[in-house]
C-alpha cells in the first residue's frame, strides 16, 4: 500500500523557459560586474560560466560538489575570473544571486498542478525533492508559496539544505524517516530518468517518471499530472 508521494520540483511541477533563465542570468552577470567594477569583457566569461554551471546541474556528482550551494557556485566562479570581493560585495551579490527568481515568476507544468496535489494529499503524504540550482530552498519556499502550492506538502527536502543531491539514494528516504514509511510504500514522481527515476528506484522507492512529451525511455511514466493517481493505482498501490 502507497503511503507517501515525493515529487520533484522542477520541469514536474514548475518550469521556466530558456529565454527567462538566460534574461536572469544577463542581470546576475551586470549585476556583479557593477558590483565589483569590472571590465565589460567580464561579461562573455560570467555567462559561459552559467552555462556550464547548468550543464554540472544536470550530471550531480562528486566532481561538481562545488555546484550544491550558491556560496560554493560563486566562489568557484570568483576563482575562474580572477575576482576577490570583499565580504558585503559577496553579501550582495548572493542576494541578488538567489533571489532574482523572484521577480519573474516561473510557471506551473501544468495549469492543474494545485488540483493534483489536492486529490493526492486527500490519500497521501507528500513531500517535495528538488535539487536547488541557483535559487536556495528558502527563495522556492517563497516561490511555492506565489504559485499556490506550498501549503500541500508535508515535508520540503532542498539539496542544498540537505547537503545531498538526487540521484544519491539517501535523499529519497528523508521523509520515508520522517513519517515512519517503507520505501517501498513510496512512490517518486520526476522528469529525469537519471535523477528521479533511477535515484528512487536505487532507493528502493517506486518511481513514476514525468513525460509530457517523447518517448518513454520506461515504465510507469505519466503523460499528465492528472494519470498519475490511476498510474500509481495500476502499478503500485492495488489495494
Ligand atoms: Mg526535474
Amino acid at each position: 500500500m502507497i503511503k507517501l508521494v515525493t515529487l520533484d520540483l522542477w520541469d514536474t511541477l514548475v518550469t521556466d523557459s530558456k529565454s527567462n533563465e538566460r534574461k536572469r542570468d544577463l542581470l546576475r552577470t551586470d549585476f556583479i560586474i557593477r558590483t565589483l567594477n569590472l571590465m565589460e569583457d567580464y561579461k562573455a566569461k560570467i555567462l559561459d560560466y552559467f552555462e556550464e554551471l547548468v550543464e554540472s546541474f544536470k550530471h550531480p556528482g562528486e566532481e561538481n560538489e562545488w555546484a550544491l550551494l550558491p556560496e560554493t557556485q560563486l566562489l568557484h566562479l570568483f576563482k575562474e575570473i580572477d575576482a576577490c570581493p570583499d565580504v558585503e560585495q559577496f553579501k550582495k551579490i548572493l542576494t541578488f544571486y538567489t533571489g532574482c527568481i523572484l521577480d519573474k515568476l516561473p510557471v506551473l507544468t501544468e495549469e492543474g498542478v494545485p488540483e493534483v496535489l489536492k486529490t493526492l494529499k486527500e490519500k497521501y503524504k507528500l513531500a517535495l525533492i528538488s535539487n536547488t540550482g541557483r535559487t536556495p530552498g528558502k527563495v522556492l519556499r517563497r516561490l511555492l508559496k506565489k504559485l499556490g502550492i506550498l501549503d500541500y506538502f508535508d515535508m520540503l527536502i532542498f539539496s542544498d539544505e540537505v547537503k545531498m543531491r538526487k540521484p544519491e539514494p539517501k535523499i529519497f528516504l528523508i521523509a520515508c524517516e520522517a513519517f515512519h514509511v517503507l520505501s517501498e510504500e513510496t512512490v517518486h514522481v520526476g522528469d529525469s530518468m537519471l535523477i528521479d527515476f533511477n535515484g528512487a528506484l536505487s532507493a528502493k522507492v517506486n518511481p513514476v517518471l514525468y513525460l509530457p512529451n517523447g518517448n518513454p525511455p520506461a515504465t510507469p511514466f505519466v503523460k499528465s499530472l492528472f494519470e498519475l493517481k490511476d498510474s500509481m493505482g495500476k502499478y503500485y498501490d492495488k489495494n
